[in-house]
């Protein structure tokens, strides 16, 4: 399969359900490619990175937008975070000490674990919600978190499987925007989309799944959006924040371990600096002495 790293908007013409669908290739290999995890957690990230796309286009905001699960389990946290721009990072932190088991539903997992929505807008406050682990899957977590916040109905189906993760997500609007006629689009739609395999919603493109589900109804799809892996970090950042720390504490760690490493929280991405490289921190904190 090429890469394909896209989200696409659709909707049935003379109804009220509007959907999305999200389909991640190597955007999503880059995330779970940055740490050793168990297969079955490349899986569950893989989900959690297909969740927060659709989340981020379902709802629009100027921001970044993220979802968190925390627990006392196995699976300490995880968490997925995607911006305006379509950039997707991912980090999961487990219990490395035990085998990670290879089937376990999220509850399992977490044990006493909750997830947490957050929405970060560029503007103005942000809002998080929480959301319990309902049923087995993030998905129905999801599908909760929708009613809950909307009050709306909705159906979201996820899917990873180490190489591609993909999201399918239908919600029907409230009744005032229904255009006249079919009653029954909205369990019809949601039967249909409950025939696909997780393989097609894993390998087959957005315009082939739809036709194949949808055929006959008229459906109206939107320009897709590219996504892509994305974290704001960088060496020049990490080097500020090792700088800051001092060139006292900066001497003491080099002289114990050689050099200093730093991982970032979001990515996972490893930024190393040995004493050559710290030389111009320690000079600029001298001369402030
Ligand atoms: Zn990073």
């Amino acid at each position: 399969m090429n890469n394909i790293n896209e989200i696409q908007r659709f909707s049935f013409d003379n109804t009220n359900v509007r959907g999305e669908r999200v389909l991640l290739t190597d955007a999503y290999q880059n995330i779970i490619s940055r740490k050793s995890y168990p297969k079955s957690l490349e899986k569950l990230l893989g989900e959690f990175v297909a969740a927060i796309a659709l989340l981020r286009d379902i709802v629009k905001i100027d921001g970044v937008l993220s979802i968190q699960c925390k627990g006392e389990g196995q699976l300490k946290t995880l968490m997925a975070e995607c911006d305006e721009q379509q950039n997707l990072r991912a980090i999961a932190q487990w219990d490395e000490a035990q085998a990670f088991p290879e089937q376990a539903s999220l509850k399992e997992l977490l044990a006493n674990g909750y997830l947490v929505i957050t929405i970060e807008p560029r503007q103005g406050n942000r809002y998080q919600g929480i959301v319990e682990i309902v049923g087995d899957s993030l998905a129905q977590c999801l599908e909760q978190y929708f009613f809950q916040s909307e009050q709306l109905p909705s159906r979201v189906w996820l899917a990873a499987d180490g190489t591609q993760a993909a999201g399918l997500f239908l919600q029907r609007l409230p009744a005032e925007q229904a255009k006249d006629g079919d009653e029954d689009a909205w369990e019809r739609f949601v039967h249909l989309a409950t025939t696909v395999k997780d393989e097609e919603l894993l390998t087959l493109d957005t315009t082939e799944l739809l036709h194949r589900l949808y055929h006959e109804e008229e459906l109206r799809m939107y320009d897709s959006k590219t996504m892509q892996f994305g974290c704001s970090c960088s060496r020049q950042r990490t080097f500020d924040a090792i700088a800051s720390m001092g060139a006292e504490e900066i001497r003491q760690i080099i002289s114990e371990e050689g050099s200093i490493k730093a991982e970032c929280q979001f990515c996972a991405e490893v930024y190393q600096f040995n004493k050559e490289d710290l030389d111009s921190a320690l000079g600029d904190q001298a001369q402030t002495h």
